[in-house]
């Protein structure tokens, strides 16, 4: 069997990079493709102004080299773009495995030789590499998304996107800009370009449940002690169902067991005031109950009523769905943005764009002129960026055909039938999105890494999800959201492919918690990979 590598890992972010040190430890000879010109995924990619990571930095690391725990030193609590960035380039450096990667290439195909049971994997930089095996670690939210807007292309103004922004950043002092949209990204980058711009102009189709990030450079002191206490809180993430133990300042170790609906509203309105933005989700029944969650939502207008001065913007500013529906968002300063003289929202609920102008943005009611558009308009989630890559399985079946016509199949979120020897970091239906990212990829780089020495040491050469299991689990994975809010027909997501038009309705990540997922991915890998065809 004619080789170049025994696995062509895709993607230099924390997935590909902690998989290429595997592969060498274990032995495997192994080749990186990266588009971009430096490592980081997400974190070289979303290099917008504001952009922070919502876990803390102790727990958004590494795990698997003591060193490097305790090297690195992390200055913030939650981290913005540029320290994440440094410190991954830190772990490539550091793990020496730049030479293993080549940049600025995109994998345009991937076939499957069933004869040799291998893959050919195609670039646009010509490479026509074999191997036997090949991990992608593409990343869940890295397939930007075009708005589908009229005119995108007749701007003569500067058009930035969140998902791609320049790496020497953009000075907007002075210029009239427009933000559209307001997830994560958005809501990110409104506080910081408000402060720059001359006039910022906030385009609306959905008001954000966020609340303060309360982020805060760590205390002289303060590292040292968390690094020391490293193992405690390793294992404590690992039993933890999100991987993490704070969202914010809020626990995520001992949810709340009271309900809303069970509390009289001025114990409701008590809360509110002691626990300020981290009350509304804070109750056992707001995710499973649309009454309790209405309450929820009730408490938040309340929040958002009391922080921002004008009325009619305040009530703009209110989310019009369930709480818990779309992720939530941590911000810095947020509301208070548009208490600024110099920001106005535009809510697109009553006034919808109507088209992109050479010079701004036309609404159904109004005009407006901009010297720049951000777009934070969002990701084909979770399954596009395996998409836009030409997969082809045994049988010629093609990945993408599958998943546009039935959603997204996998078992365990690792792999799927009909695609033997191609593995998934992060994939649907596993954990991924709903969990700490790098706990996730830690736990799937070391299950897929521990699954080739397996199949090494038993001279096996190929491994395919079966059909039967694979079903069963894709059922599974919706059954354990059956009834939740975040699936109900008033929630429109990028976890249900709601945000893309045209993509089936699928809710994608594996909700069971990361320490029932990984038992099962265990017990799976200790009964000799049972639901899997070994040959
Ligand atoms: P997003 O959550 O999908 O938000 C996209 C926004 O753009 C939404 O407000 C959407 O409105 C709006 N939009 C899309 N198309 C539009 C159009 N044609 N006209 C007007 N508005 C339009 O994307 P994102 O903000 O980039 O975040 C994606 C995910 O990345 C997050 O949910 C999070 O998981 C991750 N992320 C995390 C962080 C962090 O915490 N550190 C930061 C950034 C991103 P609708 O809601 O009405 O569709």
């Amino acid at each position: 069997m004619k080789k170049d590598f025994d696995v062509v890992v895709i993607g230099a972010g924390f997935g590909g990079l902690y998989m290429m040190h595997k592969l060498r430890e274990l032995g495997f000879s192994a080749q990186v493709v990266e588009m971009g010109d430096g490592v980081g995924g997400t974190w070289f990619w979303n290099r917008y102004p504001g952009a922070r990571v919502d876990v803390e930095s102790i727990e958004y690391s590494f795990s698997f080299s003591k060193e490097i725990e305790q090297e690195w030193t992390w200055t913030e609590l939650m981290p913005e773009q540029a320290e994440i960035e440094r410190y991954i380039n830190f772990v490539a450096d550091r793990l020496d495995l730049r030479r293993h990667i080549k940049f600025q290439t995109r994998v345009t195909a991937m076939t499957y030789d069933e004869a040799n049971a291998t893959w050919l994997v195609e670039t646009d930089r010509g490479d026509r590499w074999i191997a036997p095996f090949v991990v992608t670690a593409v990343g869940c939210l890295s397939a930007p998304l075009e708005p589908a807007i009229e005119g995108l292309k007749d701007f003569k103004g500067v058009a930035l996107y969140t998902n791609r922004f320049p790496k020497g950043g953009f000075d907007f002092t002075g210029k009239r800009v427009a933000v559209v949209g307001t997830g994560s990204s958005g809501v990110q980058t409104i506080p910081v370009v408000a402060k720059q711009a001359a006039h910022l102009t906030v385009f609306q189709r959905s008001a954000a449940y966020t609340r303060p990030a309360n982020n805060r450079m760590l205390r002289a002191g303060e590292l040292d002690a968390l690094k020391a206490d490293y193992a405690n809180i390793r294992a404590r993430q690992l039993a933890s169902p999100a991987g993490a133990l704070r969202f914010g300042a809020v626990s995520l170790e001992s949810p709340s067991t009271q309900k809303i609906l069970e509390t009289p509203k001025a114990e409701r309105l008590r809360r509110l005031k002691e626990e300020g933005w981290a009350a509304p989700a804070a109750w056992a029944d707001v995710m499973v109950d649309m009454k309790a969650n209405d309450a929820a939502r009730e408490l938040y207008g309340e929040l958002v009523r009391g922080a921002v001065k004008d009325p009619e913007t305040a009530e703009a500013l209110i989310p019009h769905y369930p709480l818990g529906c779309k992720r939530q968002i941590l911000d810095t300063g947020y509301f208070d943005t548009f208490n600024r003289d110099n920001v106005s929202l535009v809510n697109l609920r009553n006034d919808p764009i109507q088209r992109i102008t050479p010079s701004g943005i036309d609404t159904e009611k109004r005009k407006f002129e901009f010297d720049v558009i951000v777009f934070s308009t969002g990701f084909d989630a979770m399954t596009g960026a395996l998409n836009r890559i030409d997969i082809t399985g045994r049988g010629g079946q093609r990945l993408r055909d599958l998943w546009q016509s039935q959603g997204p199949r996998t078992y365990l979120g690792l792999q799927s039938h009909g695609f033997p020897n191609l593995f998934t970091i992060t994939g649907p239906g596993s954990p991924s999105v709903h969990s700490n990212m790098i706990v996730s990829i830690e736990q799937h780089v070391r299950w897929i890494g521990d699954c080739l020495a397996y199949l090494r040491d038993k001279g096996l050469r190929s491994m395919e999800a079966n059909i039967d299991v694979q079903e069963a689990w894709v059922a599974e994975t919706a059954a354990i959201v059956a009834g939740r809010i975040n699936v109900s027909d008033s929630c429109n997501s990028w976890y249900l492919g709601a945000n893309v038009p045209g993509k089936i309705r699928v809710y994608m990540p594996y909700d069971a918690g990361v320490p029932a997922y990984r038992n099962r991915c265990d017990e799976i890998a200790r009964n000799d990979y049972k639901g899997f065809t070994l040959s």
